[in-house]
């Protein structure tokens, strides 16, 4: 075959060069392939023609106006793998990789139209057949040209690939040990987007890199449809990483990261399909509406990146992962060549048109290509003065911060604290927080089940008390001229009710008033209420506990210790109920308040304090009981101290 690329506009010549400047456009190659022997069965016409080495006809069916599209160059069936290598440009970047450059090498267009083909050559016909190499095609053909090349150098090259591919918007590695897994894309301001973990495996011959290409070609997902035997269901990236070891040269900080040095990557995308034309079902449906939403946003990123305002405009590029993984190559640093292939058929010719449209937009769009900076080569003094500049620059941050916290505090503060505090830092405060809290409850719990069962105990003692009272009470009596009720009696006792005789006479055994229906001097005497009332007088409540002295009082405690007992069922019942036996109130707002004993702490102590003058008043009364009557012992004959009726 002729050589398309002629001197006059020489595509192939103008490849050759250097970047173009700061900013260099995407080349676009256009590649038409053969009819196939099926299309050519059906009796279909072929719709493309070349007009010399640049310029691609299309004449539509029904005699529709022909249509011309222009590009770098344009290569039609009759052209050889060989053709295409040596025409398209790929060594160029090649030779830009090897100065350190990023370069890419994608193909674009529909389903069957050729582009795996270009760059791999046909599908391999078993597990170790290799490719013809009459049919191999770019990538192999390069691979052999850079073996070549960097062996020519004679400088000591390391060269190195890794192998992705991206399935149903899941990025995988075809050259993991293991079964390939979903690898995540991620970004930094040095790297720009890459696969994290993404094995990168190191090459000195070509029979090693091939043998990469084909356990990856292998481990490819494809399908077959009625569009193409073997369609690739994914989009695959192989790159060569190339770089020149140094003396100085730091070795990468991540174990999985290339080296720093230039790239040449090879893009093998999925091809657009009609649904309906491909009949695919089911999981082909599936993998072809991945593909085609993820050429829709690279289809996307293209159109953005042609508005000359683009550098204000956001570019989706983190739409897909397609799109994340060719952001240096369409808008970055990288140095981009893009192969477009089309099937002549005139079946195929809206795609074919489709296609042609989205190639001569993509040629409009210019990348910035600058080789690679790598921090590592930075001389040792440049590194320390940078440094010395971040942490000054950090310094004055830090002293505006303070500046402006001190000018604007509270919500402005509190919010820029609040800001300030990672969720994972609050999630930690509020877990210690309420650990805090319930350690303080369970505290509080333990401490009121100990009151509960000190006050229960202790009711059980008064209760005891009360009946060797009442038993001691019911002593026989001897020469006593009035005999009070509670000495006969049960539990009920003659004093213990009201209303009281207001002569005040005194109980010879308990000693204390006389209930008024007891009193032998009743008939002169009005009966007093119990309670409330005389100036002076306190109710059961709110009067001393009885075995406490009031202050100026005479009585001795033997005195006042019966009548204090006339209240012992009141206290057994105070003891009882629920309303003295120390609660757990409901939980302090601020646990600082808490006393170090736990709450109900000094209701036990009352309890015990009182228990224990109880319990001592009545061994008194006990010990009174067994010598009754004494009249001469502290006892007031009627009348005595008394105010008369
Ligand atoms: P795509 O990758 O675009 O879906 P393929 O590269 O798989 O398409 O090509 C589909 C079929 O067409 C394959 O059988 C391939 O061998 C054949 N084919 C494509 N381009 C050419 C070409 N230039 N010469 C001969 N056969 C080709
Ligand atoms: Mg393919």
């Amino acid at each position: 075959m002729e050589e398309r690329g002629s001197p006059d506009g020489d595509p192939a010549r103008s490849l050759e060069q250097g970047p173009e400047g700061p900013e260099t456009p995407i080349q676009v190659v256009l590649r038409v392939r053969p009819m196939s022997t099926t299309e050519l069965r059906r009796g279909e016409q072929s719709v493309l023609h070349c007009s010399g080495t640049r310029t691609l006809q299309v004449s539509p069916p029904g005699g529709g106006p022909d249509m011309a599209f222009r590009f770098r160059a344009v290569l039609d069936g009759t052209c050889t793998q060989e053709d295409m290598f040596r025409v398209c440009g790929v060594k160029r970047l090649g030779e830009l990789a090897l100065r350190g450059f990023s370069c890419t090498v994608f193909t674009f267009g529909q389903t069957g139209s050729g582009k795996t083909y270009t760059l791999t050559g046909p599908p391999p016909q078993g597990e170790r057949v290799p490719v013809p190499p009459s049919l191999a095609g770019i990538m192999q053909r390069t691979f052999a040209w850079l073996l070549d090349r960097v062996q020519h150098l004679g400088v000591p090259v390391t060269l190195r690939a890794s192998y992705l591919e991206i399935y149903n918007e899941q990025v995988r590695d075809l050259l993991s040990l293991g079964t390939p897994r979903p690898l995540p894309v991620r970004w930094n301001k040095a790297r720009g987007f890459y696969v994290e973990q993404l094995r990168v495996v190191e090459f000195g011959s070509l029979e090693a890199l091939m043998q990469l290409l084909h356990l990856g070609l292998s481990r490819r997902r494809s399908s077959s449809h009625t569009l193409n035997q073997a369609s690739s269901r994914s989009h695959a990236l192989l790159t060569l990483y190339v770089s020149h070891p140094t003396p100085q040269q730091v070795p990468p900080v991540d174990p999985g990261e290339p080296p720093v040095g230039g790239r040449l990557c090879f893009v093998d995308l999925a091809g657009s399909e009609k649904v309906a034309a491909t009949g695919s079902r089911g999981q082909l449906m599936l993998e072809a509406n991945s593909i085609n939403r993820s050429l829709l946003a690279l289809g996307h990123c293209i159109s953005l990146l042609l508005d000359p305002q683009r550098k204000q405009s956001h570019i989706p590029f983190r739409d897909s992962k397609l799109t994340k993984l060719l952001a240096d190559s369409l808008g970055g640093r990288g140095v981009t060549l893009m192969v477009a292939c089309v099937s002549p058929s005139a079946q195929c010719l809206p795609e074919t048109l489709s296609t042609l449209r989205y190639a001569s937009r993509a040629q409009r769009v210019t990348t910035r290509p600058q080789g690679p900076k790598s921090p590592a080569a930075k001389p040792p003094q440049q590194v320390e003065a940078e440094l010395l500049q971040l942490q000054e620059e950090n310094q004055h941050l830090r002293f505006q911060l303070d500046q402006m916290q001190t000018k604007a505090p509270g919500i402005h503060g509190a919010r820029e604290a609040w800001a300030q505090r990672n969720l994972y830092g609050m999630l930690q405060e509020f877990m210690l927080e309420n650990e805090r809290l319930r350690k303080e409850m369970r505290q509080l719990r333990s401490g009121r089940d100990l009151a509960r069962a000190e006050v229960h105990f202790l009711a059980q003692q008064v209760h005891e008390l009360e009946r060797h009272l009442h038993s001691a009470c019911s002593l026989p009596q001897q020469g006593s001229a009035h005999v009070c009720p509670c000495s006969t009696g049960p539990a009920a006792s003659c004093h213990a009710l009201p209303p009281l005789c207001s002569c005040y006479h005194l109980c010879p055994l308990c000693r204390v008033p006389l209930a008024h229906w007891s009193c032998p001097w009743r008939e002169c005497c009005e009966p007093q209420a119990l309670e409330p009332k005389a100036p002076g007088h306190k109710s059961l409540s709110a009067r001393p506990a009885p075995w406490v002295p009031s202050p100026g009082s005479s009585k001795t405690p033997r005195e006042r210790c019966h009548s204090d007992w006339t209240q012992t069922p009141v206290l057994a019942e105070m003891l009882i109920g629920e309303e003295v036996v120390p609660s757990a109130p409901p939980l302090p707002t601020r646990s600082s308040n808490m006393p170090s004993m736990l709450r109900g702490g000094s209701g036990i102590s009352n309890l015990t304090q009182r228990l224990e003058a109880f319990s001592h008043q009545t061994s008194s009364s006990l010990n009174l009981g067994q010598k009754q009557p004494q009249p001469t012992e502290g006892m007031q004959s009627p009348g005595q101290g008394l105010s008369p009726c």
